[in-house]
C-alpha cells in the first residue's frame, strides 16, 4: 500500500478539528481488553444489554434474537458509541462488531432523523452489505419508521434512483455506487450523522480508499465516525484515525495474540495431484454443518464445484465476477443452509456470518497472513467451536504457514489421521 498518508482527507485535521492534538493524544489511549484473552474462545461478558440503557424497542428486539448478554466488544464499545463518540475498534472475526454500530446507529436514531439519510455504512462486498442490511432489519423490528438500503453495483441504478426518491434513514453500500450516487445528489449526504466503515483496513488499504474519502467529504464535518476491523496494523490504524475526531480505540485482543479461540487449525503438505483426493477423503471423514473452501480463483472454483457434484457433494461457488443477483442469490442459499458446501475465493474470507460454518479449508493457501486469519474466522463464530484445515503446497505456502505461525501465535501442526469431532463440533 501506499505509505503517503497525505494523500488522505483534503483538508488539514488540526484546522477543522481544532482540539484533536495533545487531548486527543491523552484520551484517546487505547483499551486494550486482558478479559478476552482469558475468557477463551466465548468471550462473552457477564453484564446485560439493559446495563446499556437503549431503547426498550431495542431491547425487545434484542430478546427475540436469543442474544442473552453482550460480547466483550459489544461491552466496551456500545457505552462509547451510543455517547456519540468517534470509534475505531479491532476485535476478533465473529464477536458480534455489527451489533455494536447496528444497535447503537438505532438507538440515536431519532423523528428528528425521519427525512433523511442519517447513517451511512460503507463495507467491500456486495454480500457484506446484505448482510449488515440484515442485522439492522432484525434490530429494528420494534422501529418500523426507519427504513434501511443497500446500494451496491452489478444491478441497475435506474432503481436505485427511482427508490432513493424518499428517504432512507441507513444505507449500506459499497464504494464505487455509493459514490456514484453521492456525487449525482440522488442519494443526499448532507445531514449525515453517522459515517460507519466496516473492515476498514479493507476498504483503505486498497483501490476502494480513493472512492471512500470522495464519500467522505460529502457529508457533513460534524458526524461520528466509526471503523471496525478484525485487523488492524499501525499504519492502518493511523490511516484511520485521519477521518476522525479524538477517537476511542478499542482493541479487544492483546495485538500479538490475534488468534481465534475454538478454532483448531491444522495444515496438510500435499502436492496440487494430491489435493483433490485428500479434500473428497476429509469431506468423507469430517462431521460438518457447512464448510466454506477457499480456492485462488474463481475458474478452481468453479471447478472444483464440478468435481465434488460429480462426488456426490452437492456444492455450490461463489466469486467476483459471478453476475450480481446470482452472487447474492448463492449467499442467501448458504447462508439459509439451502447448501452445506460453499467454495469461495477470497470473496466470503471477510466479513460474512454463516453462523453455522464449523469447517474451513484453505484448497489453496492464501497470499498473505492476514487473509489466513479472516478466512478462518468464518468458522466457530461467536465462540463456536470451529476447524481449519490449510493445504501446503510448495516452499512459498511453506513461507506463508510460518508467517501465520509468528504473527498469529497459533501452533498450526499437521493434521493427525484423526480428531475428535466434539473438538469442534458445537453441540
Ligand atoms: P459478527 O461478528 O458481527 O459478524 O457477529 C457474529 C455472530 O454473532 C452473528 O451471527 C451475530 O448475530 C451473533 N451475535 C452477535 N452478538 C451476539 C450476542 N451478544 N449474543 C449472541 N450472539 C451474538
Amino acid at each position: 500500500m501506499s505509505n503517503n498518508v497525505d494523500e488522505l482527507v483534503d483538508f488539514d485535521d488540526d484546522e477543522v478539528f481544532p482540539q484533536a492534538n495533545e487531548k486527543a493524544a491523552k484520551e484517546a489511549e487505547p483499551t486494550t481488553s486482558k478479559k478476552a484473552d482469558n475468557l477463551g474462545h466465548v468471550a462473552v461478558h457477564d453484564s446485560a444489554f439493559g446495563d446499556f440503557l437503549l431503547k426498550n424497542e431495542l431491547l425487545r428486539a434484542i430478546g427475540d434474537c436469543g442474544f442473552e448478554h453482550p460480547s466483550e466488544v459489544q461491552h466496551q464499545c456500545i457505552p462509547e458509541a451510543i455517547l456519540g463518540s468517534d470509534l475505531l475498534c479491532q476485535a476478533q472475526s465473529g464477536m458480534g462488531k455489527t451489533a455494536v454500530f447496528v444497535l447503537s446507529v438505532l438507538h440515536l436514531l431519532g423523528k428528528e432523523d425521519e427525512n433523511h439519510t442519517s447513517c451511512l455504512v460503507l463495507c467491500h462486498t456486495r454480500e457484506l452489505a446484505f448482510q449488515i442490511q440484515l442485522e439492522f432489519n432484525r434490530f429494528k423490528k420494534y422501529l418500523p419508521w426507519v427504513k434501511t438500503k443497500v446500494l451496491y453495483g452489478g444491478t441497475p441504478v435506474a432503481e436505485d434512483r427511482n427508490s432513493l426518491k424518499s428517504p432512507f434513514h441507513v444505507v449500506i453500500g459499497t464504494p464505487g455506487r455509493v459514490l456514484q450516487l453521492a456525487e449525482e445528489k440522488t442519494l443526499k449526504l448532507d445531514k449525515l450523522k453517522h459515517f460507519i466503515l466496516d473492515e476498514c483496513d479493507e476498504m483503505l488499504d486498497s483501490d476502494m480508499r480513493p472512492d471512500v474519502q470522495k464519500i467522505f467529504r460529502l457529508t457533513p464535518h460534524d458526524k461520528q465516525v466509526m471503523m471496525f476491523s478484525a485487523t488492524l496494523s499501525e499504519e492502518v490504524r493511523s490511516i484511520c484515525k485521519r477521518f476522525m475526531k479524538n477517537p476511542r480505540e478499542i482493541y479487544i485482543n492483546d495485538r500479538a495474540k490475534l488468534t481465534l479461540h475454538g478454532l483448531q487449525q491444522y495444515y496438510l503438505n500435499l502436492t496440487e495431484q494430491e489435493k483433490n483426493r485428500k479434500l473428497v477423503d476429509l469431506l468423507d471423514a469430517l462431521e460438518f454443518n457447512q464448510v466454506v473452501i477457499f480456492v485462488k480463483s474463481p475458474s478452481r472454483a468453479f471447478a472444483l464445484s464440478d468435481l465434488l457434484n460429480k462426488e456426490g457433494f452437492p456444492s455450490i461457488c461463489t466469486y467476483g465476477r459471478m453476475p450480481q443477483e446470482e452472487r447474492i442469490a448463492k449467499y442467501k442459499q448458504f447462508k439459509e443452509f439451502k447448501a452445506r458446501i460453499m467454495i469461495s475465493t477470497n470473496l466470503f474470507g471477510r466479513g460474512v456470518d454463516f453462523e453455522r460454518v464449523n469447517v474451513v479449508v484453505n484448497y489453496d493457501m492464501p497470499d498473505e497472513e492476514v487473509t489466513y486469519l479472516h478466512r478462518v474466522g468464518r468458522a466457530g463464530r461467536f465462540g463456536t467451536k470451529g476447524l481449519a484445515i490449510s493445504f501446503v503446497t510448495g516452499e512459498a505456502d511453506n513461507k506463508i504457514l510460518e508467517a501465520i505461525r509468528a504473527k498469529f501465535v497459533v501452533p498450526l501442526p499437521e493434521l493427525p489421521p484423526q480428531i475428535d469431532p466434539a473438538t469442534y463440533m458445537t453441540t
